[in-house]
């Protein structure tokens, strides 16, 4: 039996955990795949205060080990569930149930897919969702990456200093990234930016080899030739295993104000998978100290 179960190991997981231990609670965070969440995909972060500089990886090895030190527990399976029983919440993973009073769901999002013809099929055989992961296999080669967030224009950014030439498609004729980064791509000579486009058709054999590209005002297709296409069209909460427990807006999210607290009584939530205007590294920690702190209290009655 533990205090709190953390379902995530993001830096709203990990925040949670702990704030949690420095109330001097049990803890245990359930990590589906490995610490660290999206932001583990991050090469350079320099909006979060304090280091100017820290790519994903070592931010999220960092917060890891400062939870651990504190006496946090972690376990790497994927929380399929939970039941209420006796008071309690029990929590199921494909492997085993724990036990906790309080439970924070701090699940964060999964890519989000264009919903194109064999874009299954071709992911890993040309297409990617992360250009830290795969950006090197495509080093003087051709790619195109599609989306508008600061996702993408970060990963055109990194690719650019990879592949020889770097085509960036937006549905809009403005980014929603921050400007920032967009003024730094468009200085770069080997990225070319298409707005106001769709990709629309995959071609390909084996692997993938050309895009097609509907032009959205006048309807116009052009085929582009490229090794690679790096899709980052935002997130999708990961919230599916815990629907019929906590309330869920249209998009998925759920949904809580600022203090973290569900609809069900001892859930609360933290980072990208609540209802919330920021999504953000700064607002992931921030919810996961809120989280943390309002289950301390549910737990100790208050
Ligand atoms: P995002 O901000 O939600 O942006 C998704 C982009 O994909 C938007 O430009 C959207 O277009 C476009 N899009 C969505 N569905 C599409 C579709 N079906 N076809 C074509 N385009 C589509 O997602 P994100 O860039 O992954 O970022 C997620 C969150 O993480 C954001 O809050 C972001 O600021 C944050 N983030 C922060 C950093 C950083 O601070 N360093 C780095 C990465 C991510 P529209 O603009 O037209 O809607």
């Amino acid at each position: 039996m533990y205090d709190i179960i953390v379902i995530g190991g993001g830096p709203a997981g990990m925040t949670a955990a702990i704030y949690a231990r420095r109330a001097a609670k049990s803890v245990l965070v359930l990590e589906a795949v490995a610490c660290g969440g999206q932001i583990i995909n991050t090469p350079d972060i320099e909006n979060y205060p304090v280091e100017a500089h820290i790519s994903g990886f070592d931010f999220s090895n960092r917060v890891h080990q400062q939870a651990k030190d504190l006496g946090a527990e972690f376990i790497f399976e994927k929380a399929v569930g939970i039941r209420e029983e006796n008071g309690f919440k029990t929590v199921v993973t494909a492997k085993n149930t724990y036990q906790a009073k309080a439970v924070i769901l701090a699940t964060g999002s999964e890519n989000r897919k264009l919903g194109l013809e064999d874009e299954d099929r071709l992911t890993g055989r040309g297409i990617s969702y992360c250009a830290t992961c795969d950006g090197n296999f495509y080093r003087n080669k051709t790619v195109a990456v599609v989306g508008g967030g600061n996702t993408a224009l970060e990963d055109a950014l990194y690719l650019a200093d990879l592949a020889k030439q770097v085509y960036l498609i937006h549905r809009r004729d403005s980014f929603r990234g921050e400007e920032a980064s967009a003024s730094r791509l468009k200085e770069r000579e080997n990225v070319e930016i298409i707005y106001n486009a769709n990709v629309t058709r995959l071609l390909s054999e084996k692997r993938l080899k050309a895009i097609e590209v509907t032009d959205k005002n006048d309807g116009s297709i052009r085929t582009i030739e490229l090794n690679g296409l790096f899709i980052a069209v935002g997130r999708v909460p990961e919230n599916q295993n815990f629907a019929s427990l906590v309330d869920l807006d249209d998009a998925g999210y759920v949904i809580a104000g600022e203090d973290c607290r569900t609809n069900a009584d001892g859930i609360f939530v933290a980072g990208d998978n609540r209802t919330k205007l920021l999504r953000q590294l700064v607002t992931a920690t921030a919810d996961g100290a809120m989280a943390a702190t309002e289950a301390v209290k549910y737990v100790n009655g208050l």
